[in-house]
């Protein structure tokens, strides 16, 4: 990505925060690299796309502890080295149980709200800081409380399977494709393309048809390697050919790139067959497909990932 300069932005708006940032009329903060923060805590370029698509942390320019994005991964990686929120115990907890955080524009304290001119003197002993570390460790312990359960009752009806049921499961990734029929692929595909109005995101759709496409990887039991349920924090992901818990949205966030992935090569499939390329709605939902298996649901709005990440996860939830 190239560098771009904020000056003409931070010209316009004249609102200028210490550090050199701009704060937009709507709240949003525009970072030194010309990036706009919005208030869920995603990116935006000045040309309005979501930063996530190319500056994801899959690609190293994204701060995995402050979010913040850099244009080169050099930048990224010395940053990492003095990142103030790495050591920071609430980021650690955010972090072992999947919760978004969400950056505020600076000299702003992120668990009040309020404006400091130095923030981490006054979290020392921000209330609301307290409050919201002792959630999120009551939720680390109902955690390993289910992990626990969940690696129990696994071991028991391990023992019970191999007497009746002989099926090999796939890790994820490894997935077998060749039941799924191409027909039915692109039925798939016309269903959502014909439900969408304009106002549909392209990352929703696109999500669905990961949602669905997961769905026909596991028609086949042995494609079955993840298991969730409703509201049990732990789910069982098959990695490396045997069943291990662990925290439901971690292992919903790799399984969903991994069938983005294999949705993304079964429409390169499609394409290839059909002898022509996609129209231009397809081709849109193919390349937003490829960002999905790049960044996975953490790249997209918080909203859009919610219903996408709702929808994923329900289609695990079949054939148990
Ligand atoms: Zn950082
Ligand atoms: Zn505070």
């Amino acid at each position: 990505m190239k560098r771009k300069k904020p000056c003409s932005f931070v010209e316009k708006c004249g609102n200028v925060t210490a550090n050199g940032n701009c704060m937009t009329a709507n709240g949003n903060c525009m970072t030194a690299n010309g990036n706009y923060m919005t208030a869920n805590g995603n990116y935006m370029t000045a040309n309005g796309n979501n930063s996530n698509d190319e500056d994801g942390t899959s690609n190293g320019k994204q701060c995995e502890y402050c979010m913040q994005v850099f244009s080169r991964v050099q930048n990224c990686v010395q940053h990492k080295k003095i990142c103030h929120e790495k050591e920071c115990e609430v980021r650690k907890l955010e972090m072992k149980t999947g919760t978004k955080y969400v950056p505020v524009p600076s000299k702003t304290c992120r668990f009040c709200d309020k404006k400091f001119s130095r923030t981490r003197k006054h979290q020392e002993k921000c209330k609301k800081k307290e409050i919201y570390k002792k959630k999120l460790q009551n939720l680390v312990t109902k955690m390993d409380v289910e992990i626990t359960k969940v690696k129990t009752t696994h071991v028991t009806n391990n023992t019970q399977n191999i007497g009746c049921t002989n099926v090999t499961i796939n890790a994820v990734g490894k997935e077998s494709l060749e039941h799924i029929q191409l027909g039915k692929v692109i039925d798939m595909i016309e269903y959502h393309n014909g439900k969408a109005d304009r106002a549909s995101k392209l990352c929703v759709i696109a999500g669905s048809m990961v949602a669905d496409f997961q769905k026909m990887i596991r028609e086949v039991s042995e494609n079955r390697n993840l298991k969730v349920s409703e509201r049990k924090q732990a789910a069982l992901i098959n990695r490396n050919g045997q069943f291990e818990a662990e925290e439901v949205n971690l292992a919903l966030d790799d399984t969903f790139k991994s069938t983005s992935s294999h949705f993304y090569n079964t429409m390169n499939k499609l394409e290839e067959n059909q002898k022509q390329q996609f129209k231009r709605h397809t081709r849109e939902i193919h390349n937003e497909v490829y960002q999905l298996k790049n960044d996975g649901l953490g790249g997209m709005r918080t909203r859009d990932e919610a219903v996408v990440r709702k929808r994923f996860k329900l289609a695990n939830m079949e054939f148990i």
